[in-house]
């Protein structure tokens, strides 16, 4: 892997900008150093992707249907270099990486290839007037996109955006640009039109994030990351009233009641609470259990905490990955002393594991499990986004479905329970983008993805995703008598 990660501007690497460093998350090492792009080059990147704009609009759809399939199948060809940028930045495990985030990043691109290439077009005819609709492109899209799932998430961007016609300049996180470079090196390698895909690194306020978002020559952008960026980003484009897809922050709730098969709420819970070191968007922060098997959850789940084996990424076993950052370990551990202080019981977990290698100078942290702390407190109601949960009982339905309503958040929920009756009429009570019952996770790439409240705007996936990519222009035709 080179020791320099570089911008992608109209189809060529650009090694361009000051530099800062990149860290193993793993030992805490400072492996390599990335580019920051400036407002010059991010300028050049938007003024690449413009100039590659009308080209790509105008292809058929089943043309650029056919570049996503060869994305897709050329990200195939060079799995491992991107298994292995993914892990470089993120401390993942490989068997994660292997089956999750990069197979993702194909499924994005020949999902989006068939879902935009089959879309039927609409037409309304009465007698005397044709009403259609034709669909273009929003023009150059930014793609503003988080460390925790790099690759699955800036794909499920640019996957719809290409597809829909529409250039894009994608910012990674500073903390993970790899598996973008890997992409760019992909996109170069199989002759996608130059300037369709550019790649620009650096930070987000007073950045490269910010220079990009409020360029004016950016027509729309769709962000993934912390609910308070997306509130500065809508500050940077309100002036332009550009559109906005946000998938944001989550404080999501999993409801276990009594009648639920206590095995598979335990497991998925386990995979809910601690998939990614906690760190998913969608990952269960509080979870809420029917009294009477309370006790026994807790005990379970916390035995189930302590057995999380703490491998190295490249260990197929493993199941914990450390914390992005120091700084992100630092906030994580911050809470676990919070809620120490706020009175709470703990009965996995609370510190920081010890390994007697280079793994201590890592960003590792204990899966934690928590209980005794009241609704308001803090812990309860701010995103932690690490490996711990806090587990409270209730007695009733609606009391349930009330503490899971109680957050400011609203991307997703899960509800443990064997009565189809309860499964509906809880799941649908609950304020959740995404509500999952006796499961967590699955996902089919068609239905709408996205959260209420504090969680986002608009949803993406499938249609709802071409929808966002492009802009809607109603023809109305009068239709003259015939003349015969
Ligand atoms: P973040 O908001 O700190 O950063 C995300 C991206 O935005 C980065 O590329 C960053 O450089 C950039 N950025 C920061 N400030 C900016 C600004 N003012 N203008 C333009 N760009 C800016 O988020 P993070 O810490 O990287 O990711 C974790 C967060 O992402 C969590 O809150 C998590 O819940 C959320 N997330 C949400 C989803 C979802 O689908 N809803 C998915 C994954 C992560």
């Amino acid at each position: 892997m080179s020791d320099q990660v570089t911008h992608f501007i109209g189809g060529v690497p650009v090694a361009e900008g000051g530099t800062f460093a990149a860290y193993d998350p793993v030992t805490g090492r400072r492996v390599r150093r990335v580019r920051e792009a400036d407002r010059d080059l991010v300028d050049r990147a938007v003024a690449a992707a413009r100039a590659a704009l009308p080209g790509w609009a105008a292809l058929p759809v089943a043309e650029r249907a056919a570049w996503m399939r060869r994305l897709g199948d050329a990200i195939e060809e060079r799995f491992e270099d991107l298994v292995s940028a993914e892990i470089a930045d993120t401390g993942k495990s490989v068997a994660q990486t292997r089956t999750l985030d990069i197979p993702r990043g194909a499924a994005n691109f020949r999902s989006f290839a068939e879902i935009a290439a089959q879309r039927p077009e609409s037409a309304f005819h009465l007698t005397d007037v044709l009403s259609y609709t034709v669909r273009r492109p929003l023009g150059v899209v930014a793609v503003v996109v988080p460390w925790n799932l790099p690759f699955l998430l800036a794909t499920w961007k640019i996957g719809p955006a290409l597809a829909a016609g529409n250039t894009v300049v994608v910012k990674p996180s500073e903390l993970t640009p790899g598996s973008m470079a890997v992409l760019a090196e992909i996109a170069a390698s199989i002759g996608l039109p130059p300037g369709v895909l550019n790649v620009v690194n650096g930070f987000g306020t007073g950045s490269t994030g910010q220079f990009l978002v409020e360029h004016p020559g950016v027509d729309a952008v769709t962000f993934t990351g912390e609910s308070r960026t997306g509130s500065a980003i809508m500050k940077s484009v309100a002036d332009r009233v550009k559109p906005v897809s946000f998938e944001l922050g989550g404080k999501n709730a999993g409801l276990v009641f009594a009648d639920a098969d206590l095995d598979a709420a335990v497991e998925g819970s386990v995979r809910s609470v601690f998939t990614n070191g906690g760190q998913v968007c969608l990952c269960t922060e509080r979870l809420y259990v029917e009294r009477p098997v309370f006790a026994e959850f807790v005990a379970r789940l916390a035995g189930r905490a302590r057995e999380l084996a703490f491998g190295r990424p490249e260990d197929e076993d493993t199941a914990m990955m450390p914390m992005i950052s120091a700084e992100h370990r630092d906030k994580v551990l911050s809470y676990y002393a919070l809620a120490k202080d706020e009175g709470a019981e703990i009965h996995a977990g609370g510190g920081v594991p010890h390994f007697g290698d280079d793994r201590d100078g890592g960003y590792y942290v204990e899966p934690t499990v928590l209980t005794g702390l009241p609704p308001g407190s803090r812990v309860n109601r701010e995103e932690i986004f690490g490996p711990v949960c806090h587990v409270a009982p209730f007695d009733s339905e609606a009391e349930a479905v009330a503490l899971a309503n109680d957050s400011e958040y609203g991307l997703a929920a899960t509800v443990w329970t064997s009565s189809l009756g309860r499964a509906h009429r809880v799941a649908q009570s609950l304020q959740a983008g995404l509500v999952w019952v006796n499961t967590w996770y699955l996902r089919d790439l068609r239905t709408p993805f996205g959260g209420v409240k504090l969680s986002g705007i608009g949803r993406e996936g499938g249609t709802h995703s071409l929808d966002f990519y492009s802009e809607p222009t109603t023809i109305t035709i009068k239709l003259e008598p015939g003349h015969d």
